[in-house]
């Protein structure tokens, strides 16, 4: 793996991951921080409480745990500040929230993750705001949807479940140079910093599901915002006016999970580069939608911005209704039938595209969807080939 093209620290991304956030020194040597559970936060006499002249106020705004985490979050996506909230969902509602206002315009991505767009759909709406999708095939004609009031734009890349690139710099400069107060945000769940920066490629908020790859053993429910210079004050202000704060507990497991991200992610994407070969030598698959693979429509992007790519996959099997298609993962031993992704453990589903607008996804056959463990590959292709005997 080689490091983030855009990273101009002159340590390697796994040594950064092993140290970041957390000095030893600020807690007796112990290599690990405490994990803090918190409301209350002593104040030594008056005139502090007064002044607020302390680190610590109260358990909302923060912990020496939960700062370890954002610190350390905030250091790989380049940020002025990252905030944390109980979920990867609250991750793209809170930073919408902070920056949403009456009689705003929005544009979102079409492919974008599902619940993220019912988010957009109900809420958002009821407060007045107007969203409008856009394909993920969009290029200069992204100037001609931008609308004086177009005060965000979401974007995710690549698509959930259907892994379409987009072309986020041309999309945030585009959005800039139209509207100059325009807020950029982007779900990077996928790539997670490692792979791609999003603040570097002019998107002003990058946010993460940290229930994934960073906590990676599906234990943890969390999310992380990261904002620029520009969108820092604004951002957390807005979580602190709403409330949302992160126990200690959960901050502690993803900090311990991030510092074998560099080398889980590694092993993730050496199997899932061996998996997609297989499938596409496989007849009954029609398609893999994995952008580093030459051959997919995304490719050319994704090679121009993103330094890897993770485990999570889409292939396609042709002529097969989804009822059919039952009978494959219900073959299926060691890959589970789960939601959520990024753990050491294999799982698949048949996602649907039936909430999207233009971006319809595959029509020839079914989708399958496979997030890639740990397991070892000739494991991982036998379960699938029980699953194509399954369906034979
Ligand atoms: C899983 C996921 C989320 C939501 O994360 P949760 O912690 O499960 O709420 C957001 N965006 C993407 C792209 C995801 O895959």
């Amino acid at each position: 793996m080689k490091d983030n093209k855009s990273g101009d620290d002159p340590l390697g991304i796994n040594t950064r991951l092993a140290h970041a956030g957390h000095n030893p020194r600020d807690f007796h040597g112990f290599v690990n921080p405490p994990v803090v559970r918190a409301s209350t936060v002593l104040f030594p006499d008056y005139e502090t409480m007064r002044d607020r002249s302390q680190r610590y106020l109260y358990g909302t705004r923060g912990t020496p745990t939960t700062d370890a985490l954002a610190d350390a979050l905030s250091e790989f996506e380049g940020a002025a500040g990252t905030i944390l909230v109980p979920s990867g969902l609250a991750a793209i509602s809170i930073p919408v929230l902070a920056f949403a206002k009456a009689g705003q315009h929005m544009l979102v991505l079409d492919s974008l993750y599902s619940p993220s767009r019912h988010f957009c759909d109900t809420i958002l709406a009821n407060y007045g705001i107007e969203i409008e999708y856009f394909s993920p095939s969009v290029r200069e004609d992204f100037a001609s949807l931008m609308r004086p009031n177009t005060g965000m734009v979401l974007l995710e890349a690549p698509a959930s479940n259907s892994f379409e690139m987009c072309d986020v710099p041309l999309i945030a400069r585009t959005a800039h140079e139209k509207n100059p107060n325009c807020v950029v945000m982007m779900d990077n769940t996928w790539a997670t910093p490692l792979f791609f920066r999003p603040l570097d490629h002019g998107v002003d908020i990058s946010i993460h599901a940290l229930t994934k790859y960073p906590s990676g053993h599906s234990d943890v429910l969390l999310g992380g915002v990261s904002a620029n210079e520009k969108h820092w004050k604004q951002l957390r202000d807005g979580q602190l006016a709403l409330g949302v704060c992160v126990d200690g507990d959960s901050a502690y497991l993803c900090l311990r999970g991030l510092r074998s991200m560099g080398v889980r992610l590694q092993r993730h994407a050496q199997t899932t580069l061996q998996l997609c070969e297989w499938l596409q030598g496989h007849d009954m698959v029609s398609r893999v939608l994995y952008p580093a693979l030459p051959d997919d429509p995304g490719h050319a992007l994704w090679k121009r911005d993103f330094c890897g790519a993770s485990g999570l996959f889409s292939f396609v099997i042709k002529d097969k209704s989804r009822e059919e298609c039952g009978a494959f993962l219900n073959a299926l031993r060691i890959h589970g039938l789960g939601y959520s992704w990024a753990g050491y453990e294999s799982l698949a589903v048949m996602p649907t595209f039936e909430d999207r607008i233009m971006a319809h996804g595959p029509n020839e056959g079914t989708t399958i969807r496979i997030q890639v463990g740990l397991e070892d590959a000739k494991d991982l292709i036998a379960d699938l080939e029980r699953g194509f005997a399954a369906l034979a």
